[in-house]
């Protein structure tokens, strides 16, 4: 399953030009697994996120669920990941702005739950095409 999830955000990443991570249902497989590439393979195998920030952050958020669309969704700005690797030790790992964020999105994925349904309003969508503008708006 952890080479399907590799091969799977390999294969979007040579697409796309993005991809950190991917959770396992979003293969078909129910299980609460997650498997992220950032300069190295990780696996979160039945993680748990706590410790969540009462300050949050807004962000425009993708998917590999839906590659054209960015949604504007608010994350907590810090969190904690406890976890088990392949091997079946026991981790955590604290979280803060990027992977904050990516780890609340994959783990939303085992919950069911998609960006689009943490949408902030009606204005909280755009396409890819459209982040030049979208940035430059953000940055005044
Ligand atoms: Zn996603």
């Amino acid at each position: 399953m952890v080479n399907d999830l590799h091969d799977t955000l390999m294969n979007f990443k040579k697409r796309y030009g993005a991809g950190r991570a991917i959770a396992a249902p979003q293969i078909g497989v129910m299980k609460r697994l997650i498997y992220m590439y950032i300069d190295e393979p990780k696996v979160f195998i039945n993680p748990i996120l706590n410790h969540r920030s009462k300050e949050m952050m807004v962000v425009w958020d993708d998917c590999m669920c839906f590659p054209d669309l960015l949604v504007k969704v608010e994350r907590h700005k810090t969190c904690r990941i406890c976890y088990r690797d392949l091997d079946w030790c026991d981790h955590e790992m604290n979280l803060e702005g990027d992977l904050s964020e990516l780890l609340q999105h994959e783990y939303d994925h085992l919950e069911g739950i998609l960006a689009v349904s943490r949408a902030i309003d009606r204005h909280s969508f755009a396409l890819r095409s459209q982040k030049k503008f979208i940035d430059r708006a953000y940055s005044r």
